[in-house]
């Protein structure tokens, strides 16, 4: 069951969002109602707008975005479609006669900046300039502070919008304002706020209650659509886009929607962001067209029937741009320049897939850590991680300090642990980037913590594996962790070493560092110490010990749906799907005469006249040297071996019976599916394990994702 993938909510709302856009332009109701018509065009289907700027927030801002890598994507991509849209609404401003206006240089200018040069591109410089400052307000304050800012900022834009005429003196003091923009509904008084608030929810919403959501929106909808009737009434509305209600309404209606989870709908967004850009333009048409003839006069007379035909154009016109933008950029991918060679395939639908199955396997209040040392087990450190962020994961456990510091300058948020060893002058770093360091040993703890620099840390328990942590005896230790002035204890844990196997005596074992562990625990409660977050299993350790109820599982080598060994254990049934393939090309095909030799130190030799394809992957590339002579690879469905020895950047294989093998073809290293290329069978065949194999690659090799259009 995909139950928990994606969050679907969020592409159908945007969906309704747009079409919301839509009436405001058409005003549905005008002819019937004029009350209705507000309620329906000034009241609810102001939300629309402000669900877009925080979708945006919740997807990119992050306040670890160090250089702001996040932000110049998204604001690059923001350019590009506003650009395009100026162009696409030429037309229409020549025949409205836009360039003939007095002043037209001044006036160009701040249309491009704030109000746009159509009445509805508004949105995109407001998307741009909101996001900036938002972004700025995160990283140099915190969320308390961002929320001050931008709400002062929301006030004073209040008073040029829906409270325009309240007071007098204060209007005067607008002129100004509107003289440099026309409205306050923008990219300075609007948008922040909203960019802030849908940060806010990507790092701190968790679980919410779905039913307390929307009593919140009902409520504060409700006190919405009174404070607007009221304002309408009073006559003091300059434009009516602004309600202090709608902050209340906005939060609560997107931890609404958050709760619908499903599959991602792709098209939809990019439909409904279509819809937004060329509604006017359709609007413009159903005119032209009901103009033509008298029959057809009713398209525009009757709102109701205008609205609804504006729509099913809009919505018909989007799916076939985003039906052939698809095959654009299909079409871009092949020909791209990282698939020449060698690369890894990354396919994030099966990533998603598997977060979604562990998840789904652990207990309701486990947060599924997610493990992405050493670049993310080979799959690409950036890809890997920033996805996971995308999709919601708020846990990380690396190796390094540096591994930290580098998800953080991705832009990656919530909890990261540093499983291993940091030196303790570094403490200032660990700080800086809200990093977690695991106590390694009571001497550790004591040279951290004299460090002065207050941090988080995890203490690390050694219940037999000898390896990292504090004896299990060592209980005075382990409670003087809790009062060490700079050390913030918010977790304790410990890693099973052969929680792989299903011998008995190894499960015995394993039950007892189990046992050990939370005996420990136990001693801590009875002293009084409040536990923080408690964690055992690794991959296997929740494949084959899923009762244990921890707070975290830190998953690696089953987040990329992989086994380490083929026979190993695995007392769940999950569907774990392997996330990566190594694929490359042949460069040369070549004949060998019986007798000929392949290779360093003539390895091989042929038994017969055979044909010879050399592939430009090698150790170098992660491929193991030991799979000289004994490995394979796949080129056209057909398994070829690898004869001669591995060499650091080629290896060769035998195509004898591939008849149709040409230069330029794929060979598949290792495969995503389960077959006998998935990694633990190479990995076996190479006398290894998936993790070394995996871990191993990627130094050299681009990383190019598969199904992420
Ligand atoms: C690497 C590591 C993990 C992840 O292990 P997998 O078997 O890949 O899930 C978990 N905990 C610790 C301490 C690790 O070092």
């Amino acid at each position: 069951m995909n139950k928990r993938e994606y969050y679907t909510g969020i592409d159908y709302f945007r969906f309704i969002a747009a079409l919301l856009i839509i009436a405001i332009h058409t005003s549905p109701l005008g002819k019937i109602n004029d009350t209705g018509n507000f309620i329906l065009t000034r009241v609810v289907a102001r939300v629309a707008v402000p669900f877009f700027f925080m979708t945006s927030g919740f997807f990119m801002l992050s306040r670890y975005d160090y250089n702001g890598a996040r932000l110049i994507k998204f604001i690059k991509r923001t350019a590009v479609l506003y650009g395009i849209s100026i162009l696409l609404y030429m037309p229409i401003n020549i025949y409205n006669g836009y360039f003939k206006m007095d002043h037209f240089v001044p006036n160009f200018i701040k249309d491009i900046l704030f109000d746009g040069t159509m009445y509805h591109l508004w949105y995109l410089p407001a998307a741009i300039m909101g996001g900036t400052i938002a972004l700025y307000l995160v990283r140099h304050f915190d969320y308390k502070a961002a929320f001050a800012i931008s709400g002062i900022l929301y006030f004073i834009g209040l008073f040029g919008d829906s409270y325009y005429g309240v007071s007098d003196s204060l209007s005067g003091i607008y002129t100004y304002i509107f003289q440099v923009c026309d409205y306050t509904r923008n990219g300075i008084f609007f948008a922040p706020i909203f960019f802030v608030l849908g940060g806010f929810i990507a790092e701190n919403s968790n679980k919410s209650s779905m039913v307390k959501n929307l009593w919140g929106f009902v409520i504060s909808f409700s006190l919405m659509l009174f404070e607007a009737l009221t304002l309408r009434s009073l006559n003091v509305q300059r434009h009516d886009s602004m309600y202090i209600f709608l902050l209340p309404c906005m939060y609560f209606l997107f931890l609404f929607i958050l709760n619908f989870k499903g599959k991602c709908i792709a098209w939809l967004k990019n439909a409904s962001l279509i819809i937004y850009i060329i509604h006017p333009m359709m609007i413009v048409m159903v005119g032209v067209f009901s103009g033509i003839s008298h029959r057809w006069a009713i398209l525009s007379d009757d709102f109701l029937i205008n609205f609804a035909v504006v729509c099913v154009w809009s919505v018909s016109f989007s799916i076939i741009a985003v039906f052939f933008l698809e095959k654009i950029i299909q079409k871009q991918d092949k020909i791209s320049a990282y698939t020449d060679r060698t690369y890894i395939e990354i396919n994030l639908k099966h990533l998603e897939h598997n977060v979604c199955e562990l998840k789904n396997a652990m207990g309701p209040e486990c947060e599924l850590m997610a493990v992405v040392k050493d670049e993310a087990y080979g799959h690409g450190g950036y890809e890997i991680s920033t996805h996971l962020d995308k999709i919601g994961v708020r846990a990380y456990a690396v190796a390094t300090i540096d591994e930290g510091i580098k998800l953080r300058k991705y832009g990656v948020r919530g909890e990261i642990l540093i499983l291993g060893y940091t030196a303790v002058s570094r403490a200032n770093e660990i700080k800086r980037y809200n990093l977690t360091q695991t106590l390694i040993s009571p001497d550790y703890a004591d040279a951290l913590n004299e460090q002065g620099i207050c941090v988080k840390a995890h203490i690390k328990i050694d219940t037999g594996m000898h390896r990292l942590g504090f004896d299990r005896e060592a209980v005075s230790e382990v409670k003087k962790c809790f009062s060490m002035k700079n050390i913030a204890v918010t977790g304790i844990f410990t890693h099973l070493c052969c929680s792989d196997s299903n011998r008995e005596d190894d499960i015995e074992f394993t039950k007892g560092q189990i046992k050990g562990f939370y005996d420990l625990l136990d001693v801590l409660k009875e002293a009084g110490i409040s536990l923080p977050k408690i964690h055992i299993q690794s991959s296997y350790g929740l494949l084959n010990y899923p009762e244990l109820a921890c707070d975290y599982v830190r998953a690696g080598v089953a987040l990329y749906g992989v086994k380490s060994l083929p026979e190993d254990a695995q007392k769940l049934p999950l569907d774990l799907r392997p996330v990566l393939s190594l694929k490359s090309r042949i460069i040369l095909i070549r004949q060998v005469k019986k007798g000929d030799s392949v290779g360093y130190g003539r390895s091989y030799i042929a038994e017969k006249d055979s044909i010879i394809a050399i592939l430009p992957v090698g150790y170098g590339d992660g491929i193991p040297r030991s799979l000289s002579n004994t490995g394979a690879v796949l080129i056209n469905g057909m398994t070829a071996p690898i004869v001669g020895r591995v060499c650091m950047d080629q290896l060769a294989v035998d195509i004898t019976f591939i008849k149709d093998a040409a230069v330029g073809d794929m060979a598949t290293l290792i495969s995503n599916n389960n077959d006998s290329l998935c990694s633990a069978d190479v990995a076996k065949k190479a006398g290894s394990i998936s993790n070394e194999l995996l871990s191993r690659m990627g130094a050299r090799l681009p990383v190019v994702l598969h199904g992420s259009i």
